[in-house]
């Protein structure tokens, strides 16, 4: 046995959960994604996917990325930068960067690659990346490849974002990172706040949408448009996986600065650039959610439902104002049972359990679709009260 074999043969966590019969991970579906999903047997209820929109099963979704891959092939077989542009990503590029009233956007092959790449090259020695303690583990990877000095802030804590912005050099570039939507617990950035100190400090600002696109602002354009901010962004960051029904993600800001983006980031440079199939159904995702915006009344119908039942019901759903919902339990073990009893009852949920949130803020995150109806909310409320009851979480 080698050293690797031998460090690794007391590497047990995830078995603790299987033997105890709760293990919650790599679940497989075996049918198509929407409201209702075939999983390993049996049909659950879906309140665990981040396809806000709900539009991953659309016909017309699907049909794009079909007409795409007879067109293009199955993939790209290399970088953006050498053989692998396609007439579709620089369309898409476009598209992305009017809708987010910047001058130029770039597609990357996930929304994680975005993160880690340009956070590890938008800054350099002299400069600072200034990061809330929640933000994404791809903000995190990304400032942590960065040569920049890395400076953090308690969850919007703005009085703690002003003392971090007082310790930086004046004339380096102090970039602040944000999620728009928390993506765990669905709250907001405290974006007015920080734009101001942003000006205050001649600061910059980078402001991650994954959960924000398709659900807030004007057509769904994110958090930035939600608060009239859109301007006083300097980067917009935005992910395909979610309301987009793909997979791939964008950067979106000024001409001078994608420039260097484009011709520097590692993420993109040298790695193979998104499928035909993937980037078309974005792209077609993309002009659904801004033609149709009943789809988003429908998400927020839906999501004030279930945060008045869940309000109604007891649970603690700490300060969301987002279709992700967090079911506080607060003990790891009993959020695997919850997770485990949820899905015996015919209910998907997420556990969120450290590194995902503090050890004494685990939930399960509960994440409502526009193509949710009121009575599969309802069924879920009732199975979740039934167990968070049942295991003293709530009254
Ligand atoms: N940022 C945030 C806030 C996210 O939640 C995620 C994915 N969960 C990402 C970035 C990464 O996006 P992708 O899944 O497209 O890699």
């Amino acid at each position: 046995m080698g050293l690797l074999q031998e460090r690794y043969k007391n590497y047990r966590e995830p078995q603790k959960f299987m033997e105890a019969g709760v293990y919650p991970y790599f679940r497989e579906i075996t049918g198509k994604q929407g409201t209702e999903v075939q999983m390993e047997g049996h049909k659950v209820l879906m309140f665990g996917s981040n396809a806000y929109t709900g539009l991953t099963g659309d016909q017309r979704v699907i049909d794009a990325a079909k007409a795409a891959l007879d067109k293009y092939g199955s993939g790209c077989a290399g970088s953006r930068f050498l053989n692998g542009t396609l007439d579709l990503h620089v369309q898409l590029e476009r598209e992305l960067a009017e809708f987010e009233h910047k001058d130029e956007a770039l597609c990357f092959s996930t929304g994680f690659s975005v993160n880690a790449g340009v956070l590890s090259v938008v800054c350099g020695r002299e400069d600072y990346i200034i990061c809330d303690d929640r933000d994404h583990a791809s903000i995190v990877d990304g400032r942590r490849l960065s040569f920049a000095t890395c400076l953090k802030y308690k969850h919007n804590d703005m009085e703690d974002l002003e003392k971090q912005l007082q310790k930086c050099r004046p004339e380096s570039i102090k970039l602040i990172v944000v999620d728009g939507v928390f993506s765990m617990e669905g709250d907001l950035a405290n974006l007015p706040e920080i734009v101001r100190l942003k000006k205050k400090y001649n600061a910059s600002v980078m402001v991650d949408e994954a959960h924000g696109l398709g659900v807030f602002g004007r057509q769904g354009r994110g958090v930035c448009d939600h608060f009239g901010l859109i301007d006083d962004i300097d980067l917009i960051m935005g992910t395909f996986s979610k309301s987009l029904a793909s997979i791939g993600g964008f950067i979106a800001g000024d001409r001078d600065t994608i420039n260097y983006l484009r011709h520097t980031c590692r993420t993109y440079i040298f790695s193979a650039s998104n499928t035909p199939a993937a980037t078309a159904a974005a792209m077609e995702a993309l002009h659904i959610i801004k033609s149709e915006p009943e789809r988003i009344e429908r998400l927020w119908k839906v999501t004030n439902y279930a945060l008045k039942r869940f309000k109604e019901e007891g649970f603690e759903i700490g300060d969301t104002e987002s279709p992700i919902i967090p079911l506080y339990v607060r003990d790891v073990d009993k959020t695997f049972l919850v997770t485990k009893l949820a899905f015996d009852a015919g209910v998907f949920i997420n556990p969120v359990i450290p590194p995902a949130c503090a050890p004494q803020d685990t939930l399960v995150r509960f994440a409502l679709m526009a193509t949710h109806t009121k009575e599969q909310v309802e069924r879920g409320v009732q199975a979740l009260k039934k167990i968070f009851v049942e295991q003293g979480i709530i009254k």
